[in-house]
């Protein structure tokens, strides 16, 4: 009687042992993001080295930006610091998907269709796309693009919704940025077409370029996590949290916006702060 017990229980703890390593290799036991990075000691924050005033790379080739820095305060909470990855709008998502980035942190729209691949974090910034144009080609808005040729980044949301603004617009498009910017200023395309942070930087930068019309989307940026890893984005969120209510939000708006913020993250009540 005794031993068949003991053979009842034996097989049960193996069987349990089984289901956990099955479990495991199924990703239910494994160790989410957080835990990575706390045990590597180091996060690997994916963001843009083309796309100012959010992350670029500074006259002496030093990541600066919105982004860059909401990554190192993302860091500076986890306690571990920062490597900055490169990411493209169009590499972004795989690169995150791929396990090379532990987040994206890359002036990317929160919406629908990304929301299928990945998840994000609660809204950090809240955008518009514009347009960017030539001194005096009288091009005025999007009203004024039909023929015309627009240029607009691979993996960025600015083509596709521009053209349901201007359908008889022509759309070129580029791998990065600054070759988008380059086709502009060369005459390669009447347009370019993006955020309008974006658009107001490059024309501060550019005297022979300026913003044309108001922003006419609306672009909700989140930092973008893998799907199903919610101690990772309530991580996130928390340290969103933190930075509104520490006052960084508001010194970095002013830092690269020149105002006071336009924006601000929502902070739940009882949130643990
Ligand atoms: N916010 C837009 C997007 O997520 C455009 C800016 C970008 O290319 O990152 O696609």
């Amino acid at each position: 009687m005794r031993a068949k017990i003991y053979r009842v229980m034996v097989s049960a703890l193996v069987l349990t042992g089984v289901a956990m390593f099955s479990c495991q290799k199924a990703g239910g036991l494994s160790k989410g993001t957080l835990d990575k990075v706390k045990a590597r000691g180091k996060l690997l924050a994916g963001v843009k080295f083309d796309f100012k005033p959010f992350g670029y790379l500074n006259e002496t080739g030093v990541s600066e930006g919105f982004d860059v820095e909401v990554a190192q305060y993302l860091g500076q909470k986890l306690g571990v610091p920062v490597e900055l990855v490169k990411v493209t709008s169009e590499s972004r998502i795989p690169d995150l998907l791929a396990g090379k980035v532990d987040l994206v942190i890359a002036s990317m729209t929160h919406n629908l269709t990304r929301e299928a691949q990945i998840d994000f974090s609660t809204t950090y910034f809240q955008e518009g796309q514009s347009l960017l144009v030539r001194q005096g080609g009288g091009i005025k808005g999007v009203k004024d693009l039909d023929g015309k040729t627009v240029a607009a980044v691979r993996g960025a949301t600015s083509g596709l919704k521009l053209l349901s603004f201007a359908p008889r617009a022509r759309l070129l498009l580029y791998d990065e940025y600054p070759a988008a910017l380059k086709a502009l200023q060369r005459g390669m395309v009447d347009a370019l077409t993006t955020d309008r942070s974006y658009c107001v930087a490059a024309a501060a930068d550019n005297p022979d370029l300026e913003v044309a019309g108001p922003a006419f989307t609306v672009e909700p940026y989140g930092i973008g996590v893998r799907e199903n890893d919610s101690r990772w984005r309530d991580a996130i969120n928390l340290a969103l949290m933190q930075m509104q209510l520490d006052g960084t939000y508001e010194k970095l708006f002013k830092k690269y916006f020149q105002q006071a913020p336009a924006f601000k993250i929502e902070v739940l009540p009882g949130a643990g702060i």
